[in-house]
């Protein structure tokens, strides 16, 4: 599904991925960890070409995302992304967050995106917030809206980054519940997180990464036991 092969990227002298190879096979959870500025994020931005990079090969299904000619926006809509601080329009209703999108660009009438966004909201717990805007609900229920407005494009694969660590610690859950549904209805997914209670839950693999390799690849199985590496472990010991 998501096959990254031998990518390395640059800031200008800087280099940020170090030669990252990552395959998430369709149905697959896959979290991402390690320590700050370690190019978790710019590897998901990468995946759905929201990032450049110089070196190495991304497919996502038979297309390659990096190559010229490639069809970026068409390949964005494709991929659900959810960010930490959830990016909602501020001046549109929670319903028209959700529909503008399916009208706009997949080109669905208002009517099937109204009855698509109305189910979305109560498979997120959600059912009458439809109505109001996002600075009237909670960080946990804007960030199911945002969820909610990326699976209502009908996404292959969803990459989350960060998703509840803007959150309220009450509200965490909440949205990890979701996340956990949607991992356990077979979705495709790479989520950048520390919450390790989500990873033993639903995750196939952990990647670990720091100073922009991928230095830990594993079942989360073999990850979480031992053997893995000193890296990993002491990163581990101070998140647990
Ligand atoms: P965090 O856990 O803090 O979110 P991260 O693992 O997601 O960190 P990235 O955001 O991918 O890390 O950043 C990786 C490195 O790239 C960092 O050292 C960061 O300072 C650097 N970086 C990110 N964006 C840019 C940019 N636009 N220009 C230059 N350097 C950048
Ligand atoms: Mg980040």
């Amino acid at each position: 599904m998501i096959e990254v092969t031998g990518v390395s990227k640059w800031y200008q002298q800087f280099q940020v991925l170090k030669d990252c190879s990552l395959t998430i096979k369709s149905g697959e959870v896959i979290v991402i960890c390690g320590p700050s500025g370690s190019g978790k994020s710019t590897l998901i931005k990468c995946m759905n070409g929201l990032e450049p990079f110089q070196q190495g090969e991304i497919k996502v299904g038979d297309v390659s995302v990096g190559a010229k000619g490639t069809d970026l926006p068409k390949l964005r809509s494709r991929i659900g992304m959810v960010f930490q601080n959830f990016e909602l329009f501020p001046h549109m209703t929670v319903r028209k967050n959700i529909t503008l999108p399916q009208v706009k660009i997949l080109g669905r009438s208002k009517d099937e995106s109204d009855a698509r966004t109305i189910k979305l909201l109560e498979r997120m717990g959600l059912p009458s917030q439809a109505d109001k805007f996002p600075a009237q609900l909670s960080g946990g229920q804007q960030q199911r809206v945002a969820i909610a407005r990326a699976l209502a494009m009908d996404p292959v694969a969803m990459l989350f980054d960060e998703p509840t660590s803007a959150l309220d610690p009450e509200m965490i859950n909440e949205v990890l519940d979701v996340m956990v549904a949607l991992a356990q209805d077979g979705m495709t997914m790479a989520v950048v997180t520390h919450e390790m209670g989500f990873a033993r839950r639903v995750a196939n693999r952990v990647v670990f990464m720091d100073q922009g390799s991928i230095v830990e690849d594993a079942p989360k199985e073999a990850f979480f036991g031992t053997p893995r590496s000193e890296r990993a472990q002491l990163f581990l010991s101070k998140i647990l």
